[in-house]
């Protein structure tokens, strides 16, 4: 089959692989989507010398596609149905996989990293994995879904926030972007900042009411400003950029909210200057769980805005141009599709 393979310093190739065969409790999907995520950049940027297993592992962790064999126990799993291939599996058996979050299992199995990824025509995967894909929602949607809607859906759920509430969203890129239009659908008002004229483009199409350009103006200033001085109630750092990192702490208000969805680097934190006399209520949010799956749907189907976020897919042969438009600022989601 034909699959992604990351080569290091931000090289990759198109090549064939094996098609990998399920074993007891696996499915094997067909890929129809996959899609370039923002944290599979760190590892593109790598040398290969720094790669470890992920430069003999197929890459990817956001796949949709269709059941092709399944076992004879799987259920309403069975062959031909369309799916999300869930990133994460565990054991199956501790307090968090029975919980539906086998990303905090001891065992967790990644798509990606520990075991064959979604960038590929094939993949395999717990059947217990299987998220399954109504007809209304698009290939392009599904995988939106797949990691990056429902890393936002999650985490914006987290913060507690509604209307009335003044919501600074740093970095849009996928998940900025999926925040800005869940933050604006529940009423806040959004101030979506990126140096890139695009992604602040795409924030308005989304319900953003103010984007600020941090290459062209201090953001820290123009926040305050626009929120009397006090800073907004929310802030949700998307960018994993360590200068935005700095600046969320510094820009929410006392007794305020600060969500950390950017990941892959280290930030540095005065703790009594930016915590304890602020009181601030700092959340981390890692990926969605199983049981939050439906309302995620729900709440993709709401919001019709987030079509604007899917772009052309780039063809299977075309995967190394994604990741590498993925590298680059692509504006919206990176999608590459093997049907
Ligand atoms: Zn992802
Ligand atoms: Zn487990």
């Amino acid at each position: 089959m034909r699959a992604l393979m990351l080569t290091g310093d931000r090289a990759s190739v198109l090549t064939d692989v094996p098609v990998p065969r399920p074993t007891d409790g696996e499915a094997l999907v067909r890929i129809t989507m996959s899609a370039v995520c923002g944290s599979d950049l760190p590892h593109y940027r790598k040398p290969a010398a720094d790669l470890g297993n992920r430069l003999v592992t197929v890459p990817g962790h956001e796949a949709v596609g269709v059941v092709s064999a399944a076992p004879a126990s799987a259920g309403s799993s069975e062959a031909g149905r369309r799916v999300i291939v869930y990133q994460h599996a565990g054991c199956g058996y501790c307090d968090h996989c029975v919980s539906g979050a086998p990303m905090f299992c001891a065992d967790r199995r990644t798509l990606g990293n520990h075991r064959g990824g979604a960038d590929a025509e094939y993949t395999v995967a717990p059947v217990t994995g299987l998220l399954p894909v109504p007809d209304d929602v698009s290939d392009g949607l599904a995988a939106l879904i797949a990691c990056n809607f429902g890393t936002a859906y999650s985490g914006f759920r987290k913060t507690g926030a509604g209307v009335g509430d003044r919501i600074a969203v740093f970095g849009l890129g996928p998940v900025g972007c999926c925040v800005v239009a869940l933050a604006s659908a529940s009423g806040a008002e959004v101030i979506a900042v990126d140096p890139i004229a695009g992604r602040r483009e795409l924030a308005k199409t989304l319900g953003a009411a103010i984007t600020i350009d941090p290459a062209d103006r201090d953001p820290v200033a123009e926040i305050l400003e626009l929120t009397e001085g006090r800073g907004p109630e929310i802030v949700i750092e998307c960018s994993a950029n360590q200068r935005a990192q700095e600046q969320v702490m510094q820009v929410v208000r006392a007794r305020g909210t600060v969500l950390l969805l950017g990941a892959n680097n280290r930030m540095e934190i005065d703790p009594g200057l930016h915590v304890i006399r602020k009181e601030l209520r700092i959340l981390g949010s890692w990926v969605f769980t199983l049981p939050e799956y439906p309302a995620i749907l729900r709440a993709a189907r709401r919001l019709p805005a987030l079509h604007s976020l899917l772009g052309e897919p780039f063809r299977a042969d075309e995967a190394p141009a994604a990741i590498a438009a993925a590298d680059a600022g692509f504006v919206g989601k990176a999608l590459i599709d093997w049907s």
